[in-house]
């Protein structure tokens, strides 16, 4: 018999008793916590994660996207012993080969960045993308989508997971701070627009025209729901017609939707487009890219050198974007983003159909055991919705789901050595083979059986 998960889990709430003491509730990022203690996990390899009870999992959440070839592949590692050993230093500190090799790839697969800057995360991307679009235009006010993430700061953590009663109209959602601290001016800034609603979301942006520089959507919400096509092609005209910039955040999308990510499906052209996770081959990095001339907003000032003091006069009377960082462009971690892109040339079809395949059995699965269930989502990202519902559009019809059931299947499943964090989506990896799949669907069998009022 499956062992409650208490009793196979003693090391963990252990380890959290201790990291309390280290950390606000034992955590450095909220997000990584769940009731009643977060599983912590000592050795990773391939499609596996080890806690530190010696319990083995079938990984899913893949670090929220950002593996897309698995833990300690070979591959990537190798590349980076590369880099340091040929380059001797990690850290240049000036202009070096891999930004610019880097660069072409990204123009490769994602011809709409005809410039790009490097940062550190998805959050300093979308971030820069924010103030680029704001230079550009003349316009501060930012619009975002209801349910939509792109990063923990004061003008886009508004209404990322709001509660349904508090947020308004569906077509006209408010917008909603998600944590205590937040400046309510900077709130006020952020317009909130429904997804997947052509006609509402035109409706405020047009009454809106003279103030919102940019649109930033996440193109498939959450790396799962999909925009319908005609969805996301009328939001690209009508920001043209009004003068806003158009920002695809492909954060969690790019390479894992499609190596192009979710606009090379589309064939849309945003205006600026925002990447990290997956390129960064599991180390931190943020990449915004787009129209020429709007990221010439960030280049140097004209003539501008050290040796000439009117670069710092220029910088202070604003005359040029402001964009800096330590770290951007880090060599070893371009070294890994780059192994990471030849490995999923060869293989990221593999892994789509993979996930294709376990979609489709644990569809069936659940429909054996009369559990309406649909796994919702595009590529190598899907997500399992416990709904009757035809179609899932947006957040709100999301929160309309058996969140419940998911959640004590997702718990259910950790027993079974089958992990995501709880009502977390399923990201898979080219280290994700036939075997594990169908080992999944048994455990799923399982669970299923156990919950399920109905015997298949
Ligand atoms: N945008 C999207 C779409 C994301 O999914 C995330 C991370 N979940 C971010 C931005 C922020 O990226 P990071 O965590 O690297 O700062």
């Amino acid at each position: 018999p499956v062992m409650e998960l208490a009793e196979r889990t003693k090391g963990s709430y252990e380890f959290m008793e201790e990291a309390k003491k280290v950390m606000p509730g034992g955590v450095t990022a909220n997000i990584k916590h769940f009731a009643p203690y977060p599983i912590v996990m000592k050795h990773g390899r391939g499609a596996y994660l080890t806690d530190v009870d010696n319990n083995q999992y079938i990984d899913y959440l893949m670090s929220y996207g950002a593996l897309m070839t698995g833990h300690g592949d070979e591959e990537v590692k190798k590349a980076v012993i590369k880099q340091v050993e040929e380059d001797g230093t990690w850290l240049f500190g000036t202009p070096h080969e891999l930004e610019i090799k880097m660069g072409k790839k990204l123009q490769e697969y994602y011809p709409s960045m005809e410039l790009l800057r490097y940062t550190n995360s998805g959050t300093e991307a979308t971030l820069l993308a924010i103030r680029l679009a704001a230079a550009f235009t003349g316009k501060q006010k930012v619009a975002k989508f209801e349910g939509h993430y792109h990063g923990g700061y004061d003008q886009m953590l508004v209404s990322v997971n709001p509660s349904v009663d508090d947020a308004g109209e569906e077509d006209e959602p408010k917008g909603i701070a998600e944590s205590k601290g937040m400046c309510p001016s900077t709130v006020r800034n952020t317009v909130v627009l429904p997804f997947n609603n052509l006609k509402a979301c035109k409706k405020i942006l047009k009454a809106r025209k003279d103030e919102i520089g940019c649109v930033m959507i996440e193109p498939v919400q959450a790396g799962f729901i999909p925009a319908e096509r005609e969805f996301i092609h009328g939001l690209r005209k009508i920001t043209e017609e009004l003068g806003m910039v158009l920002i695809f955040d492909e954060v969690k999308t790019g390479f894992r939707v499609a190596l192009g990510g979710a606009q090379s499906i589309y064939d849309v052209k945003p205006d600026i487009t925002t990447l990290g996770k997956a390129v960064g081959g599991g180390y931190p990095v943020g990449m915004v890219g787009g129209k020429k001339e709007i990221m010439m907003m960030s280049a140097p000032a004209k003539g501008a050198d050290v040796f000439d003091s009117s670069q710092s006069k220029a910088s202070t009377a604003n005359e040029v974007l402001f964009h800096s960082g330590t770290y951007n462009g880090h060599p070893s971690i371009l070294a890994a983003g780059l192994a990471t892109i030849e490995i999923l040339e060869k293989k990221s079809d593999e892994v789509f159909s993979l996930t294709t395949y376990l979609k489709q059995r644990l569809e069936l699965t659940f429909k054996r055991y009369k559990i309406p269930m649909k796994a919702v989502g595009v590529g190598s990202i899907f997500s399992v919705v416990l709904t009757d519902k035809k179609k899932i559009l947006h957040y709100r019809d999301l929160q309309n789901t058996d969140l419940q059931t998911r959640k004590k299947i997702d718990i259910e499943l950790l027993k079974e050595g089958i992990y995501t964090k709880p009502l977390n989506r399923y990201s898979l990896s080219t280290a994700h083979t036939k075997k594990e799949v169908d080992e999944t669907i048994k455990a799923y069998e399982r669970v299923l059986s156990k919950i399920s009022s109905h015997p298949a």
